[in-house]
């Protein structure tokens, strides 16, 4: 009886399988953004196990799902690897004044600034931060974004510090995205502080930071090392006790003016410095020897309508990967939207289309120390993609506010068919 196999061996090995695609696979073994013109990528158990040419995938058949593509582009889920996306209140009516005509300086006396956002945030509760972060992850979700990283640093004490990292993890478990979070306790001194920086750093060091350690719920550290916030030998403690404790570090740097904040990021073996307009020659250099991302955040540029550009030729010279986040916050970028950063990133910084695309894909993933996770289209990472209406892969940095996406995966499932 030829059809008396076992139901288990007639079972298809695949979950679903998307073929007749074109694929920018952003590979490192590849050139450029990795494109395969007649493409196949099969997914099992959440996991990519083929993303390849057709021509090499006749093996690949049985599937439980079989999704036809009609030609479409397939890029990796996008990662916006900066954000600060958790936060009470917004600062809409300080945009309102600041255009007519009041100063920073007065409205900081008025109590406005980070410090507002500050007031609000501790005043939130939990349910209320996820509430309010839900929409706009739901704009980055809606043009494909599958992994995310959240700081917190709206809190600068322990418990609201806490809440606001334990809400970044809960959107992580209610949502179909990747979330990675990042404590930001050195963002701003907060007002109790009465200008004592050591104080804060200290008790940052000594019981803040260990305590949210011991929680798990910080991934890595970040601090804002800038003359309006942190020096470098408070961030360097900062970094020292997230080291001792087996956190990896990320930095703020050299965003207004050039403290070293390169240099000291590589000191210290940062995933990324960040921002990095005034970043030397010397910094970069530095960034090159320890692998340091530079995550370049031009909503930030654009919205507070810095001048100096970051040393875009320098980060390209050395060999320093270049990443794109939309740093989504309230104060100095409330932008969420990864498509209009990678337009940005063109426009305001002169990246090419594939440093653009590998700047929110592969090069985001690096900045998390994600790499072997997700970033881009190889076997054994999550099967997280991001199906594309487009005729091109320059598309999606060329257009302002017009959205291609078809379909977002999320570790094989597929979440917003259109
Ligand atoms: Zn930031």
């Amino acid at each position: 009886m030829p059809n008396c196999t076992s139901k288990s061996a007639a079972m298809p090995v695949l979950d679903r399988l998307w073929h007749r695609c074109r694929l920018a696979t952003l590979s490192s073994s590849r050139p450029g953004l990795g494109i395969i013109e007649d493409g196949i990528i099969a997914s099992r158990g959440g996991r990519i196990v083929y993303a390849g040419a057709a021509a090499d995938a006749s093996s690949l058949l049985d599937a439980q799902e079989r999704i036809d593509c009609d030609g479409r582009w397939i890029t990796p889920g996008l990662i916006d690897c900066h954000t600060h996306l958790v936060y009470g209140g917004d600062r809409a009516g300080e945009f309102e004044q600041r255009l007519a005509g009041v100063s920073y300086e007065e409205i900081a006396r008025a109590g406005g600034g980070i410090l507002s956002t500050v007031r609000a945030t501790r005043q939130a509760s939990e349910d209320e931060l996820v509430a309010s972060a839900r929409p706009r992850l739901a704009a980055l979700m809606a043009e494909g974004m599958t992994t995310i990283e959240i700081k917190s640093g709206y809190g600068l004490e322990l418990e609201t510090e806490r809440r606001q990292l334990r809400a970044a993890r809960r959107l992580g478990r209610e949502c179909p995205i990747n979330v990675r979070t990042t404590f930001l306790g050195a963002h701003a001194l907060p007002p109790e502080a009465k200008g004592d920086t050591a104080e804060y750093i200290e008790t940052l060091c000594r019981d803040m930071l260990p305590t949210l350690a011991a929680e798990h719920l910080a991934d890595a550290v970040d601090a804002f090392c800038e003359s309006i916030a942190f020096s470098p030998e408070e961030t360097a403690q900062v970094f020292s006790a997230a080291r001792a404790l087996g956190l990896p570090v990320r930095l703020h740097a050299d965003q207004l003016s050039n403290l070293g904040g390169a240099t000291l990021a590589a000191r210290f073996g940062a995933l990324s410095a960040d921002h990095l307009e005034y970043a030397s020659d010397e910094g970069v250099a530095a960034m090159a020897g320890t692998g340091t991302v530079a995550v370049l955040l031009p909503g930030a540029f654009y919205f507070i309508r810095e001048k100096q550009v970051p040393p875009v030729d320098s980060f390209r010279r050395h060999g320093v990967p270049m990443a794109l986040a939309t740093d989504s916050n309230p104060g100095s970028s409330p932008l969420t939207s990864l498509l209009l950063a990678m337009n940005m990133g063109a426009t305001l910084f002169r990246l090419t289309v594939d440093e653009c695309i590998a700047g929110v894909t592969r090069e985001a993933a690096r900045a998390l120390g994600m790499m072997t996770e997700v970033g881009s289209l190889e076997a054994g990472k999550w099967c997280d993609l991001a199906i594309w209406d487009i005729e091109r892969p320059a598309e999606l940095v060329y257009r302002m506010g017009f959205n291609p996406l078809h379909a977002r995966v999320w570790r094989g499932e597929i979440q917003d068919r259109q």
